[in-house]
This record gives structure tokens, C-alpha cells and sequence, in this order.
């Protein structure tokens, strides 16, 4: 037998401009690479991990105890949420485009009778779920979730607040409001709004649990922490039907963090091997985004947001998103049908835009972490050349005047 020892692995820097990851800020890695070695009870591990849900506490807007972050992806996060669903449960879940969609999969998998899952174990039918299909670029809203609400009454219901497959921002005050007069929990996938839209989540009581990632908003992708959020009725419904895991049982998974029987003590305990590496960079993310504020950053989002989209409707591109981080386009009709090439085109140039996961099939153009008049300009300018390069007409001097028109008072302010 032969082993082979590949070359070391070099990967290229590439702009990211898709819905997610987006660039790892600087500050961010130089954090992960400055951070000693230490194991995972040395005393200032601890201590960043404790400052780091006070800091996720502030970045969430609540005063929820059971606030801390998950080790992992998005999916870490939504995986531990989703922990308090036991077979047979009554869920009602609202999906809109791919995130929703693989949610809405977690949560049949959950909700499933052991007879359910094994039936179709990949894509169980659980008759206690019923999940509400909204049509890819709408969003859902406040009718469609007290609706269903009312009709089902469910102990759980799930929505994504920002879906991030169709670019679309979901109603959550309609969401939180429908829980609340309908007496259900609600459970919400924030992956990709938190660090991007300015809310406070304990403005929204009808939701039980949050969920985010790591990499979309808080710009921290050196695999770390998904910040989740738990107000006490979710706690207090875990701690009596217990959940199938222990890793990412939220209640042990908390301890770590500092939080146990619903108060904060002030060390936290074993729960898994944390990397100091990975608390150095979160910590530094967390601070980045309180440094930044909120409101600015949100601000910052839509603005540029706004030039992203002006620039490629001159392009005779059609935007069907509403959320402020990406825009998710038809191309123009003469080139409809050719959105995957250009993507592809794109990607091969170290161009990191994106197509749909799901049909139909859109492009995706991000601006994570891209919160600048030259990096905007930068990705508009590429994103035309591979419309030239596919044959189209692109009026360079219109999309320039259109960027000039959004930046000039920014420049003007300088
Ligand atoms: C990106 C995303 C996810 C998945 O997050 P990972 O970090 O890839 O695990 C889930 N939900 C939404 C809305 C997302 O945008």
C-alpha cells in the first residue's frame, strides 16, 4: 500500500461576495492566530466565554439568561434549538426558500414517531408537523402565521426571520404576535439577520428560541460559535421532556457558559473541549459589532445594499430579494436561463457569487463584511464584466453614474 502525502493545501483569497460566509474580518483572525495555547478551563478561556454572552446579550437585545453560543455552524445552533422538539409534537413551520426548507426537514426529523422516521428516515412525514409552503420570493406574513396558528394550534411554531435562499425578510412581528395570541412557542432562524438588521429580540416575546451562525453577520468564520437565545418558557419546557442529546441539549450546553438552574455563576464547567482559538476570535467579532453599534451597522447595510441594487436594475437585471446584505436576481430576459454559467464564470475568477440552492434558479451577490464604497464598486464592476462576457450590452457609464449618485454625499461627508 502507498500512502500519499499531498502538498500543503493553499487556498487562494477570493472576494466573497455571496449570502454567506462573509470575509472573516481581520481583527477576527489575527485574534485566532494571536491566541496561545490553553486548554479549555484555563481561567481567561473562561473568562472570554463569560464575556462573550454578556456581549451576546447586548448584540441580541435581551435579557434572556439562557443566552450563549454553540459550537459549530448555523446548523449547530438551529440543531440545539430544535433539541426541545420531541416525537409528537405539534409544530406548525413556514418555510420560503431553502433554509426554511432544510429547518422545516429538521423539524419533521424531531417531531417524527419512531414508525415515522424509520418509514422515510431522510425525509419523514411526521403527521404532527404541518409545514406551510410560501412561494420562493414572497415573504411570509403576519395573515399567512395567524392563519395557520389559529388553525393548528401547535406547541411550536418555526420561521426563518431572514431567508437567506430567496433574499426574502419574514414578519416577525406578525410572527410574534400570532404566538403570543395563540398561546404557541416560537422558534426562529436568525442565521442570517443578527449582526446585519438592528432588533432586539426581547422586543418579540412570542419567541421562545433563537438561532444564528457565526459567519454571515458577526463576520467570524474561523469555525466558532452560533449564538442562540432562550427565554424561560422554552427552558422550562426542556428541562421537562428532556431532549434526545447531550451535546446540544441547550440547558448543558449553557454550563460552559456560565449558566446553571437559570442563573449566571461565575465560572463556567466542562461541557466540551472549547478552543481557546475559536473563544479569541468570536470574543473579537462580538466586540467589532458592539464597537460598530448596531443601528450604524444596519444603516451601513441598507445604503450599501441600495447601490448594489440601483447598479444591477441598470443592468436591466430584475431583484427580487429584500433583505440588505445580498441581492438575489433575474438576469435580463435576452440572457434568462444563462444564471448558473454566469455564476460558474464568475466563481472560476475567484468571483464568490452564488445561484439559488433551490429552483428557481437566481443569482445571488452578497456584501458581508463589504461595507465600502470601493468594495461595492469593485463587485458591480465585476459582476458587469461577466454580463459583457455572456454577450450583454452594459451601459458602463449609467452604472457609474447610478454608484457616483449613491456615494457622492458619503464622499462629499468625508
Ligand atoms: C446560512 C444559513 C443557514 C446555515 O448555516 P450554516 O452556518 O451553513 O450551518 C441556516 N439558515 C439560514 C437562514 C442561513 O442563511
Amino acid at each position: 500500500m502507498t500512502i500519499q502525502i499531498f502538498p500543503r493545501l493553499e487556498i487562494p483569497e477570493t472576494l466573497a461576495a455571496g449570502p454567506g460566509p462573509g470575509n472573516t474580518d481581520a481583527r477576527v483572525l489575527q485574534a485566532f492566530a494571536g491566541a496561545g495555547v490553553a486548554d479549555h478551563m484555563q481561567a481567561d478561556v473562561l473568562r472570554g466565554m463569560i464575556e462573550c454572552k454578556h456581549m451576546l446579550r447586548d448584540i441580541w437585545g435581551t435579557q434572556n439568561t439562557y443566552t450563549f453560543a454553540v459550537a459549530g455552524t448555523g446548523w449547530s445552533g438551529l440543531d440545539a434549538m430544535f433539541s426541545a422538539v420531541m416525537p409528537g409534537d405539534k409544530v406548525v413551520a413556514f418555510s420560503n426558500g431553502t433554509f426554511s426548507g432544510i429547518d422545516s426537514l429538521t423539524l419533521r426529523i424531531k417531531a417524527a414517531t419512531q414508525a415515522e422516521l424509520a418509514a422515510d428516515s431522510l425525509n419523514p412525514q411526521a403527521a404532527s408537523v404541518t409545514v406551510i409552503e410560501v412561494p420562493h420570493g414572497q415573504s411570509v406574513s403576519a395573515e399567512t402565521v395567524d392563519a395557520a396558528l389559529a388553525e393548528h394550534k401547535p406547541k411550536w411554531a418555526f420561521m426563518a426571520h431572514w431567508e437567506t435562499g430567496s433574499g426574502r425578510v419574514n414578519d416577525i412581528r406578525g410572527f410574534s404576535d400570532a404566538c403570543e395570541r395563540h398561546g404557541v412557542m416560537g422558534l426562529v432562524d436568525a442565521v442570517s439577520s443578527l449582526g446585519v438588521a438592528d432588533f432586539s429580540i426581547d422586543d418579540y416575546p412570542g419567541i421562545a428560541g433563537w438561532a444564528s451562525c457565526p459567519q454571515k453577520g458577526l463576520c467570524c468564520l474561523p469555525l466558532t460559535y452560533a449564538p442562540v437565545s432562550f427565554r424561560e418558557e422554552y427552558v422550562h419546557s426542556l428541562k421537562a421532556t428532556g431532549a434526545y442529546t447531550y451535546v446540544h441539549n441547550p440547558i448543558f450546553e449553557a454550563r460552559h457558559w456560565g449558566i446553571v438552574d437559570g442563573a449566571d455563576v461565575e465560572k463556567g464547567s466542562y461541557h466540551r473541549t472549547h478552543s481557546g482559538y475559536a473563544v479569541a476570535a468570536f470574543h473579537e467579532s462580538l466586540r467589532l459589532t458592539l464597537q460598530e453599534g448596531r443601528a450604524n451597522r444596519a444603516e451601513s447595510y441598507r445604503m450599501h445594499e441600495a447601490a448594489l441594487r440601483d447598479a444591477v436594475t441598470a443592468m436591466g437585471c430584475k431583484v427580487t430579494s429584500n433583505m440588505t446584505s445580498l441581492v438575489v436576481l433575474n438576469l435580463p430576459d435576452d440572457l434568462a436561463g444563462r444564471e448558473m454559467e454566469l455564476v460558474q464564470n464568475c466563481r472560476a475568477e475567484g468571483f464568490g457569487i452564488w445561484p439559488t440552492l433551490s429552483a428557481p434558479v437566481q443569482i445571488r451577490i452578497g456584501i458581508l463584511n463589504q461595507l465600502r464604497p470601493s468594495a461595492i464598486w469593485e463587485i458591480v464592476g465585476r459582476f458587469a464584466d461577466a454580463m459583457r462576457a455572456l454577450g450583454a450590452d452594459v451601459d458602463q457609464a449609467a452604472v457609474d453614474a447610478i454608484l457616483d449618485q449613491h456615494y457622492a454625499p458619503a464622499v462629499a461627508a468625508q
